[in-house]
């Protein structure tokens, strides 16, 4: 299977949007539009849904806004459940109407997959103190909403959903969705794919590939966005409170490689010195006592969100510090983004050294085509024709449109 390739598309098992959003997003399709724009549910008078009567017709139909969660919603006016319970209730509704209760999404390997092969780690879960308490608030809200007091089986089954819901939920712009398909998709620090939005609605999800693989078992998606970046520890520790899994992948088992996000430059031949070693990983020589205080003094300025990091400073970080150091990378990201208070990026050729160094550390810690990388690059070839220096900018709008060709951008000529 070829990069760029869309592997699947899927419907959601359950969507709700989000609370901040009742008013302006239609509940069946999830298009946002000015809540004068939407009509809103006559019988709850909390939902709203598209001008045209189909959206609010096949939402009936396929009993998502059903009239069971429109009567329990008018009782509940003008408060309404919170997303959460809204998404929890749609779910037992569905198990218990024998219509949809067992949904099934095929997958490009020929299996099957239904809500009940959804991870849950309820048993993690039980253990986790801040969960448990989010759960029993989350549980009252639920009984009060549905007027009925949960058994004790009842209790573990909305727990077990709940943990689903926890683990495999996709947060989007207009609300939270469960896809039973994208669910199957395991994480890697360096993936190989990414859940993109659909061209054909709003609410359905598809799984693009960023590179070759040899067969759907191997792809694999980063969960959390932009998560690649993070240094090995921050990134295991998140996935592990976050999903109750220690990362294994590729990235996280290279521990040269994740020593270089904290690193100065060779002075002799420019190569990566990390931190840890103290030794270029190039050329081998040893970097000075003297080097790694001022690594550890700008560091510091750097995290320290009291302290500010003077012109002088940034000027220092970018002669001292390798550009595989995170700390660096994020500075100059911001330098980028215009948003540091420095006047340094008034010069273009300094501009442009930070962009070509920014690339660099995408070129070795993101995956192989990101939007963020082709807005650089595209940033990159501007400067170098307002510098003339037009072969260099050629080479980097080559490398623009590989990455905008995978991301599905269409670069065919318009007529
Ligand atoms: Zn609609
Ligand atoms: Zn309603
Ligand atoms: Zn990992
Ligand atoms: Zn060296």
């Amino acid at each position: 299977m070829e990069a760029g390739q869309l592997v699947m598309s899927c419907k959601p098992f359950a969507y709700v949007v989000w609370d901040s959003k009742l008013a302006s997003v239609c509940d069946y399709c999830w298009t946002e539009e000015k809540p004068e724009d939407l009509k809103v549910c006559t019988g709850c008078k909390t939902v709203r849904f598209c001008q045209s009567e189909s959206c609010r017709d096949s939402s009936k139909k396929e009993n998502i806004h059903s009239s069971m969660e429109c009567d329990l919603m008018a009782k509940a006016f003008p408060d309404f459940p919170s997303e959460q319970v809204r998404l929890i209730s749609r779910i037992l509704f569905k198990q218990r109407s024998s219509r949809h209760a067992d949904e099934l999404d095929k997958l490009p390997n020929g299996k099957e997959r239904g809500f009940q092969d959804l991870e849950h780690h309820s048993d993690k879960m039980a253990k986790d103190r801040r969960l448990v308490k989010s759960f029993s608030a989350v549980k009252e809200d639920l009984a009060t909403y549905l007027n009925e007091d949960l058994d004790e089986t009842e209790e573990a089954e909305v727990f077990r959903i709940f943990g689903k819901i926890q683990i495999n939920r996709f947060n989007r712009s207009q609300g939270i969705a469960l896809y039973l398909g994208l669910s199957a998709i395991d994480h890697s620090c360096s993936p190989n794919a990414e859940v993109v939005g659909d061209l054909t609605s709003q609410v359905s999800y598809s799984l693009r590939l960023l590179e070759d693989v040899e067969s759907f078992d191997e792809i694999r998606i980063c969960y959390g966005s932009k998560l690649f970046v993070e240094r090995t520890e921050t990134r295991r520790s998140g996935l592990k409170s976050r999903y109750y899994f220690d990362c294994q992948c590729r990235s996280c088992q290279e521990v040269e490689l994740d020593s270089m996000k904290s690193s100065l430059k060779c002075r002799l031949c420019k190569g990566c010195v990390p931190i840890s070693s103290g030794r270029c990983v190039d050329c081998s020589l040893p970097v000075s006592d003297e080097y790694l205080s001022r690594h550890r003094i700008l560091t510091a300025k750097m995290t320290d969100k009291q302290a500010t990091v003077s012109n002088e400073d940034i000027t220092e970080i970018i002669e001292l510090f390798h550009h595989f150091d995170l700390n660096k990378f994020k500075l100059l990201e911001q330098c980028l983004a215009q948003k540091c208070p420095s006047n340094i990026i008034c010069d273009l050729g300094l501009f442009l050294g930070i962009g070509l160094q920014v690339l660099e550390f995408h070129e070795k810690f993101y995956p192989a085509a990101h939007e963020d990388t082709v807005a650089i690059e595209l940033k990159m070839v501007q400067i170098l024709v307002k510098l003339n220096f037009i072969e260099l900018a050629l080479q980097h709008l080559q490398k623009a449109m590989k990455q905008m060709k995978t991301l599905g951008y269409n670069l065919k000529q318009q007529s």
